[in-house]
């Protein structure tokens, strides 16, 4: 609100004391969009912008290059406007399983022109160039890449009106919100306060209908947003990365934007203390802004949201992506740095704020490619879900040596799995495979058991416990190791086990997860944030626990 009135205030004055507008301001832009419109409108106090049909430009590009792309409307708007979208890949036009998803957005607030001018240059860039670019035509080849440049089309006609039809003028220019009628001829509903993460929470938006930042009745509460929301929980998709892109500040940043707690994934059961993605985001986000930073010398601040990226905010979709996928999810505040000229940005700088920005997204796309896969059985080709569980050879038990004076250990080869020894220390070796393009630095490798005689197989975390290495209660248990995966590799981490009593039907299960390839959750409303027993991160294996008295190991 503060640098909203900035600059109102800055904007009359130069009015006031220049000479028209027309003369003093950039000439106009062939790449301001609007919903649906082509011409040149003189917005008083902004000089002559021209605009060009959203729509149309969308439609020209999927005209273009059929086989990758395709225009889809996700839903309606407040005022009946479609909420367009752009999907590049190869044959389009099919939803293939084994891609993953990503998803850029722009314009959720109506003022922000930029931000839907770089996702559709983004979208224009890759269609062009998956010819002749070796690197574009992996991305599109590889991933389902799907986006939504112009979220609140309502709010983007509004503040293009000419003339405004309220005064002043330049509240229209201004416009934030979308134009939900909420009576008392009051409107809009902050969009990037209406998701449903953590709505309520106290770094929530205002509940007052006239405030700038009004969250709405409820959570997606708004059809703009239920419509992104809709396309990322599709049953058949996983959404891996995502980029709302806004303005101005510049700034890369990442969740939590409701909590100053570091982000750890829903999927995570808090009693095992899981590790936080901070690390990750924070080498991800930091590379983003150095490859912004190296095409015109341009300064993100690369941070948690609400560490100062910019502030404190709740119900926001960068949130809601990430509770949601436990994916790679990002705002990015585009240019400029500051108030002036804040949101209204020269035309000329459109351009330059695109290119700036391209290598840092088609970075991101990138780390949306890897697949982390530990099989469920030897025929799984990782595909969700796989035909049987309980079996996988990516989990091998080596028992420990029987008796006390024999402690020489046998010959254990690559496919080997023995039994265990109860109250011994047994090696677990868990094999996790990268199929995808890009290594994975520090992926987190979990192994737990139970008796498989009591529960449910499907069933997470109930009954599981984590393996100790060293059967000493009063220590932490070493039951996660934190992996390096190469692409098109894989790589073994030994566990070290003592289970404490014999347990003739006992499992073990491993879990993988790296904020590039994370575990995805079950979508029934029942199962909220419960993880999904059948994503390919998750594999498990049978093994007998015998006494020391008992049986052999092999
Ligand atoms: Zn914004």
């Amino acid at each position: 609100m503060r640098r909203a009135l900035v600059l109102i205030a800055a904007l009359g004055l130069f009015v006031l004391v220049s000479s028209p507008p027309a003369q003093t301001q950039p000439p106009p832009s062939l790449v301001y969009h609007a919903y649906d419109f082509t011409g040149t409108t003189n917005i008083a106090g902004f000089g002559v912008w021209e605009f060009r049909s959203l729509k149309d430009d969308l439609f020209a590009l999927a005209e273009q290059y059929p086989e990758i792309v395709r225009v889809v409307s996700l839903g309606q708007s407040h005022e009946g406007r479609e909420i367009w979208a752009v999907k590049l890949s190869d044959d389009v036009s099919t939803e293939d399983p084994a891609e993953p998803e990503t998803l850029f957005i722009g314009g959720q607030h109506a003022r922000e022109w930029i931000g839907v001018e770089v996702p559709f240059l983004i979208a224009q860039h890759l269609a062009q160039n998956y010819a002749a670019d070796e690197r574009v035509k992996r991305l599109i080849d590889n991933l389902e890449i799907w986006i939504v440049p112009m979220v609140n089309p309502d709010g983007h006609e509004y503040t293009r009106s000419d003339p405004c039809p309220t005064a002043p003028q330049q509240l229209c220019r201004l416009w934030r919100k979308n134009r939900r009628d909420l009576g008392n001829g009051i409107f809009g509903v902050d969009l990037n306060r209406n998701w449903g993460f953590q709505w309520d929470a106290r770094a929530g938006g205002s509940r007052n209908p006239q405030s700038l930042t009004y969250r709405g009745p409820e959570p997606f509460s708004e059809p703009e947003i239920q419509a992104i929301r809709d396309l990322v929980l599709a049953p058949q998709r996983q959404f891996k990365a995502f980029i709302d892109y806004h303005s101005y500040s510049q700034i890369v940043g990442w969740p939590w934007g409701y909590s100053f707690e570091p982000p750890i994934p829903l999927s995570e059961d808090k009693r095992f203390d899981p590790p936080s993605d901070s690390v990750e985001y924070a080498r991800i986000g930091e590379t983003m802004a150095k490859l912004i930073y190296s095409v015109y010398g341009q300064t993100y601040r690369a941070c948690q949201i609400s560490l100062e990226c910019p502030y404190p905010a709740a119900g926001v979709s960068t949130d809601w992506f990430y509770s949601e996928t436990g994916g790679i999810s990002f705002v990015i505040e585009l240019r400029p740095q500051g108030s002036e000229p804040g949101f209204v940005l020269p035309p000329e700088q459109i351009r330059p704020t695109f290119e700036e920005n391209l290598p840092a997204a088609l970075y991101l796309l990138e780390q949306a490619l890897p697949e982390l896969i530990v099989r469920d059985s030897p025929r799984d080709d990782g595909s969700v879900p796989s035909g049987e569980i309980g079996f996988s050879p990516d989990i091998r038990v080596d028992g420990a040596p029987l008796g006390i004076v024999n402690t020489t250990e046998e010959p254990f080869g690559e496919n080997d799995h023995e039994n265990a020894i109860a109250n011994a220390v047994n090696r677990v070796y868990v094999t996790v495979h990268n199929r995808g393009l890009t290594d994975v630095p520090n992926a987190v490798v979990e192994l737990y058991w139970r008796d498989n005689s009591q529960l449910d197989l499907s069933a997470w975390p109930e009954g599981w416990q984590p393996i100790d290495d060293d059967g000493d209660p009063l220590t932490a248990p070493t039951f996660r190791h934190f992996v390096s995966i190469p692409a098109n590799g894989s790589a073994t981490v030994t566990f070290l086990w003592v289970p404490p009593v014999a347990t003739p039907d006992a499992m073990l299960l491993v879990r993988v997860r790296h904020l590039q390839d994370p575990i995805r959750l079950l979508r029934d409303p029942a199962l909220r944030f419960e993880p999904d027993r059948y994503d390919n991160n998750i594999a498990s294996r049978r093994v007998q626990v015998f006494s020391t008295t008992l049986g052999t190991t092999k």
